[in-house]
């Protein structure tokens, strides 16, 4: 086995010249930077703060078919969508994706004429399923369930009038922020320079400045191309792009809030056609209840905030479909995303988002921006041949539809290595790493010195989490501090009162791992 290639915080070893140099690292640029590193061109790809920093930590975490698109008509998008869902789930990431089902309840709000039109919508989808070729071992066929079936899946659902359900099958990540990680160190496996904690300051087409932000150091590095990848903030990089945010928001709960909960449900906006809010259940037993879409003006911040109003709104719409009370005390976290939404003038932002946009500046910068976290790998593809059309580069063709991402295994592959795994501890890591479970272990293990059920045990009675993922994302990752591991590394962040339990666990990968340094 080769030995796995590590991100580095700030700019130590970071090269003087390269061929492709990525500006910001969420699901975009690390895509980018695998992309280019795949066809055999050197890249640097940095992030001002961390991987997955900005707007691919905050979102629903779903690999999305593409229905909406269909049912508005784009074609295209739509297919495109699908293709890039079944690429994620069977080939480059089957660790990191599961099949996701969900139900819209046939519930007294939902007009027959509305029942028959959702299931017309789920068929439709199930019709991209299969023009993309995924097959329905991955995403079962939809089908309308009987009210009995509904309450099973969903036992605190409302039955007061419940004719059933429609059930539909989409795919769910593991964690968003895992995603870019993982991305991040396949392309660094592939030659990819990656340092977090390095901010671009200043860039044309064929050099950029960056800034240390641990030290304050800084440097020029010479370059081919430039690749800006930093989502919300791209115009910060080129002046000739103008972005209008729009704020996405997401509640988190107890997965005891709503005992029983297998299926991701549809909620409908009572008094609104056609809107739902999700309730989705995540594979740490958490759930999930999003999410808003409201304009984000003025300058954008760092981390977007959740309002109170959102939050009561979420609430509220949720609280109308189940027959469990639910308070804002039940409500443990709550997180905002801002969607990078190109300015084109046009009052319409509604569906901007999902597509993407390559701009090339006349400075020689190329920019992309919008789509979305399914279709990454695709924006990426776009991004490098551009560059390369631009730049003029010798690069071979795109690899990365059949290139999977480290750790990544068939489906009865990881179901036996989490059936063979000793402690939950080894389970979890399998579910985040894959078959890279092991090196996480191996890795922490050569830099502690501690034994294995030190490093698997849960870091507090509550929280999941491992001082092993912790360490590995300190010696492999680029985590440079306590915020990087619990809020990307791991998603403990979420919750701010585990947050806070969590912090000594943090404080001693980060000191170990250090330790093992000198
Ligand atoms: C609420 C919400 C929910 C969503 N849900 C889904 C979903 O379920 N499924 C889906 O497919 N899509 C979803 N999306 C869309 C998807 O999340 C985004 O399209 C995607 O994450 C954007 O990624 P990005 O890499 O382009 O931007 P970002 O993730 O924001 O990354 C940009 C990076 O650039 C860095 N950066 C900025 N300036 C500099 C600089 N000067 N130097 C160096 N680095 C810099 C930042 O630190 C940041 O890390 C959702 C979006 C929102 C808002």
């Amino acid at each position: 086995m080769t030995t796995p290639s590590r991100i580095t915080p700030g700019l130590a070893g970071v090269p003087e010249s390269v061929d492709v140099v990525v500006v910001g690292l969420g699901v975009t640029g690390a895509g980018v930077a695998l992309d280019a590193a795949s066809r055999g061109l050197s890249v640097l790809a940095v992030d001002a703060f961390d991987l997955a920093w900005g707007t691919s930590r905050f979102s629903s975490k779903l690999v999305h078919g593409g229905l909406r698109y269909l049912a508005s008509g784009q074609v295209g998008i739509a297919h495109e969508s699908a293709v890039e869902r079944g690429i994620l789930m069977e080939t480059t990431a089957p660790h990191l994706t599961r099949p996701l089902p969900t139900i819209v309840p046939l519930a007294p709000g939902v007009t027959r004429p509305m029942g028959a039109l959702t299931r017309a919508a789920l068929f439709g989808g199930d019709l991209l399923r299969r023009a993309a070729r995924t097959s329905a071992d991955t995403l079962p066929k939809p089908r309308r369930l009987t009210a009995a079936e509904t309450r099973r899946l969903a036992p605190t659902l409302r039955t007061d009038g419940l004719r059933g359900a429609v059930l539909g099958w989409d795919g769910q990540l593991e964690d968003d922020a895992r995603l870019v990680a993982t991305i991040a160190r396949t392309a660094a496996d592939r030659g990819a320079a990656v340092h977090t904690h390095t901010r671009v300051v200043a860039a044309t087409g064929t050099e950029v400045t960056l800034r240390d932000q641990l030290t304050g150091a800084t440097t020029t590095v010479r370059t081919r191309t430039v690749i800006n990848a930093a989502g919300v903030w791209a115009g910060d990089v080129v002046d000739d792009i103008r972005l209008r945010p729009s704020r996405g928001t997401h509640l988190v709960l107890r997965g005891d809030t709503l005992p029983g909960l297998d299926v991701a449900v549809f909620a409908p906006i009572p008094g609104q056609r056609n809107r739902f809010v999700l309730v989705l259940p995540q594979p740490d037993g958490q759930i999930y209840v999003g999410l808003t879409d409201e304009p984000a003006a003025g300058p954008v911040p760092d981390v977007a905030e959740p309002t109170e109003v959102e939050i009561g709104f979420l609430l509220d719409v949720v609280a109308a479909s189940f027959s469990r009370p639910l308070r804002r005390s039940d409500v443990v976290g709550a997180f905002a995303g801002l969607r990078p939404l190109l300015d084109t003038g046009d009052d319409s932002t509604a569906d901007l988002s999902r597509k993407h946009a390559v701009l090339t500046s006349p400075t020689g910068v190329v920019t992309i921006v919008g789509g979305k976290l399914t279709t990454y790998r695709r924006m990426a593809e776009d991004a490098v041949d551009a560059a390369v059309a631009h730049a003029g580069l010798r690069a071979g063709p795109c690899l990365t539809a059949t290139l999977p991402l480290t750790g990544a295994a068939s489906r009865p592959r990881l179901a036996e290595l989490v059936e063979r795994a000793e402690t939950p501890g080894h389970a979890r890591l399998v579910r985040r790493f894959g078959v890279d479970a092991d090196l996480v272990i191996d890795s922490a293990r050569a830099a502690t010195g501690l034994p294995d059920d030190e490093l698997l045990a849960p870091i507090d009675e509550t929280i999941p989490v491992t001082l092993a993922e912790l360490v590995f994302g300190v010696t492999h990752e680029g985590a440079a501090d306590v915020a990087d591991l619990l809020d990307r590394r791991t998603r403990v962040g979420l919750v701010p009162a585990d947050r806070l339990r969590a912090v000594p666990a943090a404080e001693r990968a980060l000191e170990l791992a250090v330790a093992a340094n000198r």
